[in-house]
């Protein structure tokens, strides 16, 4: 008798998309697939700024997690894995009972890291998650158009911050608010990690567009964000887009991780304490190559992960994810206009945001199409 092995997948993320993909493409006979999510819906933070900026509704940004769930014959479990014992095999849910594996797969991505701006309390609205700050936003706009002088600050001078900051201002700008956009970067200025010519063609960008911007690191007050120089920047909200941190359960999982609680990966995701354990997307660390986190890698990293669970199950070979050396970001700036970034070469202009636009459709479209589920591979693959 066919013995069935169970894998579960945990967290909706982008790389595990493309696992759904291609189960529902050619799913091996004698495997029993369980998803657990948060939420029905995978939000897409590559559109979210545009979501903000007025330029796409939520459901545009979002992926209905049903139809790929069906088609790839998952059992959809919407809770939040609040555990995991990996000696034991099992994962602890907050609302149900603890769920046990022969393969995991880890795609939870990763938590704002909000621990200098708390003292803000109501004020603060951290990016993430990010169901929370689609159902945030609009209260906060609403709350900006009633207010004259309304204060935003937002803290954190990466990709989110700054295209956050940005669209936030745009959507002030259409909705007539008399109020301010201020944006809190580190010392290191904006967009760390990309080329001095993208830093500055975002940076005259804001300026242009009226966004105030502070180059030192704050700490959240009662009155609003308070500089290293001593600065008060005053605020009615602040929105952290700060650096980013694993889930605390991981610590007690029994993984292997590194000295910031990410998930210990070598080349095939896979990890380097627990063989049936695999993870990808933000919530891992690659001991061999440094990987930046960000949804390039989730995304390009899916249909790797999903060829090798099925090694690990199924047996077959496992294929290396290689990241590429440089990837491209396109960096929107509030308004239909976008800079692009790709290693030591730039641009910008109305047509990068154009071409952000498409490759974001596409992205969105790929994962909306139902995908068939191919009865002839099901049957060959059965072992
Ligand atoms: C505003 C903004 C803009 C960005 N723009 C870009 C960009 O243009 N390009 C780029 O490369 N990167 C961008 N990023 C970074 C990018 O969002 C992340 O790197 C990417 O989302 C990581 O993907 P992931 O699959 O690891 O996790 P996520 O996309 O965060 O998905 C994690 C999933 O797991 C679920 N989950 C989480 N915890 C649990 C749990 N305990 N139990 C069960 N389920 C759980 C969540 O609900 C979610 O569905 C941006 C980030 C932000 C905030």
């Amino acid at each position: 008798m066919m013995v069935t092995q169970k894998l579960v997948l945990v967290g909706g993320g982008h790389a595990h998309l493309s696992v759904l993909r291609a189960l529902a493409k050619q799913r091996p006979a004698g495997i029993d697939v369980v998803l657990i999510t948060t939420s029905k819906h995978q939000n897409y933070s590559g559109m979210l700024p545009g979501w903000v900026a007025g330029h796409y509704t939520q459901a545009q940004c979002r992926i209905d997690l049903a139809p790929l769930v069906q088609a790839a014959g998952v059992r959809l479990v919407l809770d939040q894995v609040i555990g995991m014992d990996a000696a034991r095999r099992c994962v602890g849910l907050a609302h149900g009972p603890h769920i046990e594996y022969d393969v995991v797969s880890l795609d939870i991505g990763s938590e704002t890291d909000t621990s200098w701006l708390e003292t803000l309390g109501d004020k603060l609205l951290p990016v993430k998650p990010l169901d929370n700050f689609f159902a945030s936003w609009p209260r906060i706009l609403a709350a900006a158009t009633a207010k004259k002088g309304f204060k935003l600050v937002v803290v954190g001078g990466g990709a989110a911050g700054v295209e956050l900051a940005l669209a936030a201002q745009q959507a002030f700008t259409h909705a007539g608010v008399d109020g301010s956009v201020d944006l809190v970067a580190s010392e290191s200025g904006l967009l760390p990690g990309h080329a001095r010519g993208v830093q500055t063609r975002v940076q005259r960008f804001a300026e242009r567009a009226g966004v105030t911007l502070h180059f030192a690191r704050g700490v959240g007050s009662e009155a609003g964000v308070l500089l290293a120089d001593g600065q008060l920047v005053q605020a009615d909200q602040v929105i952290a887009a700060t650096g980013a941190r694993p889930a605390v359960w991981l610590a007690l999982s029994k993984l292997g991780l590194d000295d910031r609680g990410y998930i210990l990966v070598d080349k095939y995701h896979r990890s380097v304490s627990h063989p049936n354990v695999f993870a990808a997307g933000d919530v891992c660390a690659r001991t061999d190559v440094a990987m930046s986190r960000s949804g390039v890698h989730a995304v390009h990293a899916g249909p790797v992960l999903a060829q090798n669970l099925l090694a690990a199950l199924g047996g077959g070979a496992m294929r290396p994810y290689v990241p590429k050396r440089r990837s491209l970001y396109l960096l929107a700036c509030g308004s239909r206009y976008a800079v692009a970034s790709w290693g030591r070469w730039s641009a910008e202009g109305q047509w990068v945001w154009r071409w952000k636009d498409w490759i974001d459709r596409r992205f969105m479209q790929r994962f909306s199409v139902n995908p068939q589920p191919d009865t002839a591979s099901l049957l060959e693959k059965t072992p």
